[in-house]
C-alpha cells in the first residue's frame, strides 16, 4: 500500500498514461490488490483491478462453496453485494469522464456462473473495474489514493469477509438453489420436462423489464389437479406445482389470456432465478429451445429437408443455404440448428411462428397439392420428432385446433390460470374431424451434424482484433455484426460477452474435422476443469466481465455469423 500511495504521489499531475506505472500487485493489511490493467484515458474502457483476500481472513464457510452448484450461488451472492456497494462507493470525483466510477458486473435475475467473483480454498476474488480520476488529462493522484487506498478496503471489508456477509440470507439463498437443484433433479428421473410451483409470478412488470408484476391484478400460479404435483426438497415442505411431462403439449386459450407469459417463463426456467423473482420455481430442464421464425437470417448448409424439400429452381434442401431465409425456412432451420444440439424440447410461440410452417389445412391441401407445396408443417412432424428423436414439444397455440390430434396434454389458460383440457380436446377432435390428410411421410428424417471450417472467422477489423458483444443481443465479430435478436433464451449481456470470446476460440479450433456442437462442447469441457476465466485472452488476471451461456444459444450465435463456412 505504501508503494501505491508512492506512485501515485509521484505520478500526481502528470498526463494520464502515467497512470500505466501502477500496473502491478500491492499487498493490503487484509487482502492483495492487483491492477492488472489500466485505461488509456478517462474516457476509455476502465481500468480492471483484482483483490483477492485468503480464506484465512475471509473465513468463507466451506459448506457454501464445495458443491458446484452452491459456489455459483455464492460466487453470484458476493457480485450482487460488491455492485450494489460499489454503485454507492463510485465518487464522481469532479474529474473527467469515469474518474471515481468503481463497479462490478451485476447480475440480473438469474443467477449463472459468472466471472465476477470466485471463492477458493484459498482465497476470495473479486474483478472490478475503476475508472482513474483525472482532470481533464492530468492524474489526479490524490483522489486515486482517496479511491484506492481509503475506499476500496472499506468496500473489500464491508463486502467480502463471511463475518461482515448477510450469513441468513447467504443460507436462505443455499436452501433455495438446493431445492432448484432438487426439482432439476426430479425432472430427469421423470424425463419430464418442466415444472411450474403453485404460487410462482409469471408476468412481468413490463416488456423491457425482467423483475415480476406487482399489485392486486397479479394472478398467481396454480397448478390444475390432474397435473399437479408434489416434489419433495431438502428444505422445507414438499413443493407442488404442475409437472409438463415430455411429449407434446399445447398452450390453448383466448388472446390476453396468459399464453405467451407462461411460455416465456418455460424458456428462462432453463436457469435459475433468484429469491424474490417469482420464478424461482419454475424449472425447465436446461436443454429445452426457444424457436421461432427470423426471416433475413442466414443459413450455411443446414439439412432442412425433414420440412423443406422440392424449392423452386430445385434448390438443394438437404444443404440449404441462403443469405435471406423466409419465414418458413428459418424457423426450420432453428428447429433443425437446435436439433444439432441437442434439444431436449422445443419451445414455439404462435406469436412468433411462421402460420404457413405450423399449419396447413385441409382446404388448403386440396387446393394446393403436396407436390406443389415445399413445406411440410411442423404438425406433421411434431409427433415423429417425439417417438423417434426423443424430442418433446410445447406449443402456445390459440388460433388452429388441427393439432389436438397431435397433442399429448392440452392445457387452456383462462384468466391467466391452467385448466387441463386434453380430453375436451380429443373429443372436439373425434366429433370434428378436419379432414386433412398426414404429410409427414414415413419418418422424421436425418439431422445432420456440420462440421465447422476455420476460415469464416476473422476475429479483425482493419489491422486489429475486434471481438465484442454490442449489447444483449448482438456481437460484434471482426468487421461483422452478428445478429442475435432472434435468441430469447440470451438473458444478460455478460453472456453475449462470453460467446464472442467463445467464438474466438471455436475459430481457432475449427478446421473441418469436429462438428460445431464438439467444439463447443470442448470448450465447456475446459470451462467445467478450469472456470469460465478460461475462455478469457485475459485469464490469469481480470478477466472481463462475463457470464456462462448455453452451448445452445453459443451454437446460435456461430450459427448467424455471416461468415460461417462447413464443410
Ligand atoms: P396471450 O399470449 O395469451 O395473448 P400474454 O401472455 O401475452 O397473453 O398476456 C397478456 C397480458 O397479461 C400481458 O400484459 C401479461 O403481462 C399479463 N399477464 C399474463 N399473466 C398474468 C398473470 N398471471 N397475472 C396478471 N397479469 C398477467
Ligand atoms: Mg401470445
Amino acid at each position: 500500500m505504501k508503494r501505491l500511495k508512492q506512485t501515485l504521489s509521484r505520478i500526481d499531475g502528470k498526463g494520464y498514461k502515467a497512470y500505466k506505472d501502477l500496473q502491478g500487485e500491492y499487498r493490503f493489511p487484509h487482502f492483495q490488490l492487483m491492477i492488472d490493467y489500466v485505461q488509456g484515458d478517462p474516457f476509455a474502457a476502465p481500468s480492471r483491478i483484482r483483490v483477492r483476500m485468503p480464506q484465512s481472513e475471509a473465513k468463507i464457510p466451506e459448506e457454501w462453496f464445495t458443491q458446484p452448484h452452491r459456489k455459483v450461488a455464492l460466487e453470484d451472492w458476493i457480485a450482487r453485494v460488491w455492485a450494489e456497494k460499489a454503485a454507492r462507493y463510485s465518487f464522481r470525483a469532479k474529474g473527467t469522464g469515469k474518474s471515481g466510477l468503481i463497479g462490478v458486473d451485476r447480475p440480473g435475475q438469474e443467477i449463472l456462473p459468472r466471472t465476477a467473483a470466485v471463492v477458493t480454498r484459498d482465497y476470495v476474488e473479486v474483478r472490478v473495474t475503476v475508472g482513474l480520476p483525472a482532470q481533464g488529462r492530468r492524474v489526479l493522484g490524490r483522489k486515486a489514493e482517496e479511491m484506492l487506498c481509503d475506499y476500496l478496503p472499506r468496500l473489500v471489508m464491508e463486502a467480502t469477509p463471511a463475518d461482515s456477509i448477510d450469513r441468513e440470507g447467504v443460507e436462505e439463498r443455499m436452501k433455495l438453489v438446493d431445492n432448484q437443484r432438487a426439482i432439476r433433479q426430479y425432472l430427469k428421473e421423470k424425463g419430464w420436462i418442466a415444472f411450474i410451483a403453485n404460487s410462482a409470478v409469471l408476468p412481468r412488470e413490463s416488456g423491457i423489464s425482467d423483475r415480476p408484476l406487482k399489485g392486486e391484478n397479479v394472478v398467481e400460479f396454480r397448478a390444475p389437479e390432474s397435473l399437479e404435483v408434489s416434489v419433495k426438497v431438502p428444505h422445507g415442505s414438499p413443493i407442488r406445482g404442475m409437472a409438463i411431462r415430455d411429449g407434446i403439449t399445447l398452450i390453448v386459450g383466448g388472446g390476453y389470456h396468459g399464453k405467451s407469459t407462461l411460455l416465456n417463463a418455460l424458456e428462462r426456467g432453463v436457469y435459475d432465478h433468484i429469491a424474490g423473482d417469482g420464478r424461482e420455481y419454475v424449472i425447465t430442464d436446461a436443454e429445452a429451445v426457444k424457436v421461432r421464425a427470423e426471416d433475413g437470417r442466414r443459413v450455411e448448409k443446414v439439412n432442412i429437408s425433414p420440412f423443406i424439400n422440392n424449392l423452386p429452381f430445385g434448390r438443394d434442401t438437404v444443404r440449404f443455404s441462403t443469405e435471406d431465409a423466409s419465414g418458413s425456412t428459418s424457423q426450420a432451420t432453428n428447429i433443425v440448428e437446435s436439433l444439432e444440439m441437442g434439444a431436449s424440447c422445443l419451445l414455439i410461440d404462435e406469436d412468433t411462428s411462421a402460420t404457413n410452417f405450423m399449419i396447413r389445412d385441409g382446404r388448403m391441401q386440396k387446393l394446393v397439392a403436396k407436390g406443389k407445396e415445399p413445406i411440410t408443417p411442423f404438425i406433421d412432424k411434431v409427433r415423429q420428432l417425439y417417438e423417434e428423436k426423443g424430442t418433446s414439444s410445447i406449443l402456445v397455440l390459440g388460433g388452429s385446433g388441427d393439432y389436438f390430434d397431435v397433442a399429448d396434454t392440452v392445457i387452456m389458460m383462462d384468466e391467466y390460470l391452467p385448466y387441463e383440457v386434453t380430453r375436451e380436446a380429443k373429443e372436439v377432435a373425434r366429433i370434428q374431424t378436419n379432414d386433412r390428410s398426414r404429410e409427414g411421410g414415413e419418418e422424421f428424417g436425418e439431422v445432420t451434424p456440420r462440421k465447422v471450417l476455420g476460415k469464416g472467422f476473422d476475429p479483425r477489423k482493419g489491422k486489429k482484433e475486434k471481438v465484442d458483444a454490442k449489447g444483449l443481443r448482438s456481437i460484434q465479430f471482426g468487421s461483422t455484426v452478428v445478429d442475435l435478436s432472434g435468441v430469447e433464451q440470451l438473458v444478460d449481456v455478460s453472456q453475449t460477452r462470453a460467446i464472442a470470446e467463445m467464438m474466438r476460440l471455436i475459430g481457432k479450433k475449427a478446421d473441418g474435422g469436429k462438428t460445431l456442437r464438439e467444439l463447443i462442447e470442448a470448450i465447456y469441457a475446459e470451462i467445467g476443469q478450469k472456470g469460465l476465466d478460461v475462455i478469457s485472452p485475459f485469464k490469469g488476471q481480470h478477466p472481463g466481465d462475463l457470464a456462462l451461456p448455453r452451448k445452445h444459444e453459443v451454437a446460435a450465435a456461430v450459427n448467424r455469423l455471416r461468415t460461417l463456412r462447413v464443410l
